[in-house]
């Protein structure tokens, strides 16, 4: 392979690149492993559940790694660290497809900023940050920065009234209406599906089961919308068997975070 492992500088020297690819490869191995059992287990098919590697706190280097094993889509939880992470590994490796997948909680004035590194908002929670993501992607298309619309999921949540509030997430009696004004915006955001984070030191099997009940009542409006996004290094099985289509792995790929990442 003629990758210039050098390109990413003092943490980037081949042999450290060299240990951490087959540390990223052995582990790769194994989280897709867990979902191939855990498809067999729920009598689906092994394509039908996709694999989205959550980088947050890790560096470029990392990402960029995981695109040479084969990874295409990434995923981050802060504005701030995935624009210029995105655009690193977009130098570091021009011919990668990579596809930026924004998973965190978002505030209506980073919409401008977002649609410039995100290929996918999965974490759209309410209609006025939907509504100023649809303005940010018009105004992107203006620019001819982009043409065709921004793939958006709903961020469900499975919380507590009062544990949504912190954690963000449309409350699941919201979801269809919150469906209905995104499918309005079609020339700017494309209603792909839902997603969730399981409650925080519960049982996640009734939750899913509640959110998968809530995705198919969205899919009877909006039969495009037709992603899943559920399960992450813990839950991903209890996903899987709830119809999860895209579990969001970042720990069991890359190893534990040192910095606390809301
Ligand atoms: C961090 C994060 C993940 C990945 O969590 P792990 O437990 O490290 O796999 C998935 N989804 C969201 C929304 C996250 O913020």
């Amino acid at each position: 392979m003629s990758v210039d492992h050098n390109a990413a500088g003092p943490a980037g020297e081949p042999a450290d690149q060299e240990q951490r690819r087959a540390e990223l490869a052995e582990s790769l191995r194994a989280v897709r492993a867990r979902i191939d059992a855990a498809c067999a287990a729920a009598g689906r098919g092994p394509g039908e559940v996709r694999l989205v590697a959550v980088t947050k706190t890790f560096p470029a280097s990392d990402a960029a790694l995981l695109t040479d094993l084969g990874m295409t889509d990434l995923a981050e939880n802060r504005d701030q660290e995935a624009g210029p992470k995105a655009a690193e590994v977009a130098a570091l490796r021009p011919e990668a497809p990579a596809r930026w997948h924004m998973v965190g909680r978002l505030q209506r004035n980073k919409a401008r900023s977002v649609v410039r590194w995100a290929h996918e908002v999965q974490s759209v929670d309410s209609p006025r940050l939907a509504e100023a993501l649809a303005k940010a992607v018009r105004n992107a298309q203006d620019r001819g920065e982009t043409s065709g619309p921004l793939d958006v999921l709903i961020q469900a949540s499975l919380d507590s009234p009062d544990e949504a509030e912190r954690r963000g997430g449309c409350p699941l009696p919201d979801l269809p209406a919150l469906a209905d004004l995104i499918a309005r915006s079609g020339e700017q955001l494309r209603l792909r599906g839902v997603m969730a984070v399981a409650p925080l030191g519960q049982d996640p099997e009734p939750a899913f089961a509640r959110l998968a009940e809530a995705h198919a009542r969205v899919r009877r409006d909006h039969p495009d919308a037709t992603e899943l996004s559920a399960g992450m290094s813990g839950d991903l099985e209890q996903a899987v068997a709830h119809g999860s289509t895209c579990v969001r792995v970042g720990t069991a790929l890359l190893g534990g975070r040192r910095l606390a990442s809301p």
